[in-house]
């Protein structure tokens, strides 16, 4: 007696939707919209950082439909009106845990609460990494001069000085794209050569208004109540304390792709991206599918994690109706 109570609280406490999103950035939006739209009744839960890596930007100048621009957290409020225009569930919430195994998508909601899921998009987007300093972080905070995304923001530092921390394919890529805007780019590399393909480096070390110190770490960000105006490093090497004049100071050292929890089901290239089938938003497990930087380590711009939201949600509407839903 006492068993079958347990068992009827226990299913009453199992939700069962046709479509779980994951994550809340333009991705995810753009998935919600698409899916409820579709008649999915799609369930969006928004992670740690409800909107995503773009609510840390403050003028977004390329999303394709703003001729003014928009500020970042603003464009995503936008995204989540849009979505709840047609009912898409939007929920506060963090997945914790995954089961992939089955037929149906099993998820749990900060430990607790149990989803069973006919399809899943996963957009949980990636992480810039920073230096962590203390200067940097409170820079970053007030939209002063910090960001880890060139593309993003290096218009606006159009004809001033940047400097770059990072010597991988990223760091020597947003550096060229700055030395295209700003009257110099110093390039700070910690180790006394770089990460990134030869080909990237050498282009780099052709660019006349790139510098690149070697053997360089940065001790703080400088600034005023304005924003930066310089970077202090040091020579690991020699000591040597240099200050850097500077307005933009620019992150490129790697981004962690947030699929931890995807691991144990889900194929990953080895840096932790999700590998999709080329083409289509499909993973290796049927139903699952995945959008934005969480399977892109190449483009991470909003319009493209925008773009692949629309296709996963596509993708998972084919996938039901293939399944007679
Ligand atoms: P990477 O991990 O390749 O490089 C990170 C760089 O940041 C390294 O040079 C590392 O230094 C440096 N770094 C890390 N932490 C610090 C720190 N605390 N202080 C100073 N420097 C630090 O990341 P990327 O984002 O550059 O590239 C990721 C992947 O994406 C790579 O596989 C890359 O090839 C690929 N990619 C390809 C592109 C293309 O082909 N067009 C464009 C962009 C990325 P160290 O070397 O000393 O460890």
């Amino acid at each position: 007696m006492f068993a079958k109570i347990k068992v009827r609280v226990m299913s009453e406490e199992i939700e069962k939707i046709k479509c779980l999103i994951i994550g809340s950035g333009p991705a995810g939006f753009t998935a919600a919209i698409y899916a409820s739209r579709a008649n999915m009744a799609p369930v969006l839960y928004q992670g740690m950082q409800p909107g995503g890596q773009l609510t840390t930007t403050t003028e977004v100048d390329n999303f394709p439909g703003y001729p003014d621009g928009v500020n970042g957290p603003e464009m995503m409020m936008q995204l989540e009106a849009q979505a709840k225009r047609f009912d898409a569930d939007i929920r506060s919430g963090y997945i914790t845990k995954v089961d992939f195994t089955g037929p149906v998508h099993k998820v749990w909601v900060d430990g607790d609460k149990e989803i069973h899921a006919n399809t899943i998009v996963i957009s949980t987007g990636a992480s810039a990494k920073y230096l962590g300093l203390e200067s940097e972080q409170h820079y970053l905070k007030i939209g002063g001069g910090v960001s880890a995304c060139a593309v993003c923001d290096g218009f606006f530092y159009k004809g001033q000085e940047t400097v770059i921390v990072g010597a991988g394919d990223s760091a020597c890529e947003e550096a060229h794209y700055l030395s295209n805007i700003c009257t110099k780019v110093t390039m700070l590399v910690r180790r006394d050569e770089f990460r990134a393909s030869k080909i990237m480096a050498e282009r780099v070390k052709n660019t006349e208004n790139i510098t690149i110190l070697f053997n360089t770490e940065t001790e703080e960000v400088l600034g005023d109540d304005n924003g930066v105006t310089g970077a202090r490093t040091k020579n690991n090497q020699t000591g040597e304390v240099m200050d850097i004049p500077c307005t933009g100071f620019f992150v490129a050292i790697g981004h962690n792709p947030n699929t931890e929890i995807f691991k144990p089901y889900i194929e990953m290239d080895e840096t932790g991206y999700i590998i999709n089938t080329p083409g289509s938003s499909k993973t290796n497990v049927a139903g699952v599918f995945v959008s934005g930087d969480a399977a892109d380590k190449d483009y991470r711009q909003a319009v493209t994690a925008a773009g692949t939201g629309c296709m996963a949600a596509l993708d998972a509407e084919r996938y039901l109706a293939a399944l007679g839903h």
